[in-house]
């Protein structure tokens, strides 16, 4: 019996693990350990990547989000409208800055949906942060002709879709700013916290620059409270590196994500879906099934562990009470959070293990569900 983890995150950095450690020496040596050469280098070499103008390294993805929002001054009294089934920082990200999260419902590919959107924006709004979830670009085009309709502003969460696009056009690259987190779990992941937010947008970019670094214009100037949230130099130099490599990761996890396509097909389960205008990255492989309990825990007893991503909507989490809402408020997020499962889609892992678990998934529902 094989064992397949969900996440292996030793391995992440073995095939280039000579160059990485080369690297940490240098930044060790360098003795530039906060912000400088190492950081600078990589916000140039990940604004490239997605050709914008400016990118700017955080402490995380969630004071990526965070410092966006302050970036264009939206606090109490404000509205900021994101779906019920994100990771829960980006809803706390838009409470931190102490305006009202609005949530809207997902359509059956886990994305937000524009009509949903459209419904729900009130003078209030300020602004619209669509999650790219599971690797999935969200149907940009209609949030984007909501948001111009109404002179919203729009907020990318990337953390998820790094390298993801829409008729060749990168996730990213659409709102005002866009997010991103380096946490170790993400594609494009650091060895420990780390975020960034690109935009095409110099004052932006001055903005958020103040708000990581204290509210320093210089060494002895502070213009405005801010924060200590920098993405640390190490980590910086470590990414630059990964980046590099970034596309083939992707291309990996696309070949393996072929291999669940062949092999699930025919089978009663929802496979996700690749629209052909759409490049999907995969950070998870998320089907949706009825049985969703007993396959797991028939993948587990035979050296399978697949996740939930994520089991509880975050309008039902203790911490969104008084935002309001209730059981019933989001029913298609609410029906995919008891269906959904993510089987394992780590880089690492090649197209045998990918039919392994295949033919386990058809040996389940072959023998009954
Ligand atoms: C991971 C993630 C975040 C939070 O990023 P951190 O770096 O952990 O703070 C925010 N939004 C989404 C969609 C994520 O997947």
């Amino acid at each position: 019996m094989r064992h397949i983890s969900a996440v292996n995150l030793s391995t992440s950095a073995i095939d280039y693990e000579d160059n990485i450690i080369d690297t940490i020496v240098q930044v060790l040596k360098s003795g530039k350990f906060i912000l400088g050469q190492y950081v600078e280098q990589f916000e140039n070499n990940f604004a490239r990547y997605h050709r914008q103008d400016y990118a700017v390294g955080v402490g995380s993805g969630t004071d990526a989000l965070v410092f966006s929002l302050k970036a264009l001054d939206i606090g109490p009294g404000d509205e900021v409208i994101t779906v019920p089934n994100s990771f829960i920082a980006t809803v706390a990200a838009i409470e931190h800055v102490g305006a009202k999260a609005i949530l809207v419902d997902v359509n059956d590919d886990q994305n937000m949906d524009p009509q949903c959107l459209e419904k729900t924006i009130s003078k209030k709004t300020r602004a619209i942060i669509p999650v790219h979830l599971n690797g999935k670009p969200a149907p940009m085009d209609k949030i984007m002709q909501i948001a111009n309709a109404n002179d919203i502003d729009v907020i990318e969460d990337c953390s998820q879709a790094i390298g993801a696009s829409i008729h060749g056009l990168s996730v990213g690259t659409f709102g005002i700013m866009s997010c991103y987190s380096l946490h170790p779990l993400k594609n494009l992941g650091a060895f420990g916290d780390g975020g960034i937010v690109i935009t095409n947008r110099k004052e932006c970019a001055d903005k958020i620059k103040l708000l990581r670094n204290h509210g320093l214009i210089d060494r002895d100037t502070c213009v405005q409270w801010g924060y200590n949230s920098r993405l640390d130099s190490l980590q910086a130099a470590i990414l630059s590196i990964k980046l590099e490599h970034i596309d083939e990761l992707i291309h990996k996890k696309r070949d393996l994500a072929k291999v669940y396509f062949e092999e699930l097909s025919g089978l009663p389960i929802r496979l996700p879906i690749e629209s052909n205008d759409e490049y999907c990255v995969w950070y998870t492989f998320v089907i949706q099934t009825v049985s969703r309990e007993e396959l797991r825990d028939y993948l587990k007893i035979n050296g399978v562990e697949a996740l939930v991503h994520y089991p509880i909507p975050i309008h039902l989490q203790l911490a969104a009470k008084k935002l309001g809402y209730s059981p019933g408020s989001f029913p298609v997020c609410e029906a995919q959070a008891g269906r959904i499962l993510s089987l394992p889609i780590r880089a690492d892992l090649n197209k045998d293990d990918i039919r392994y678990i295949s033919k386990l998934i058809r040996c389940f529902f072959e023998s009954g569900g």
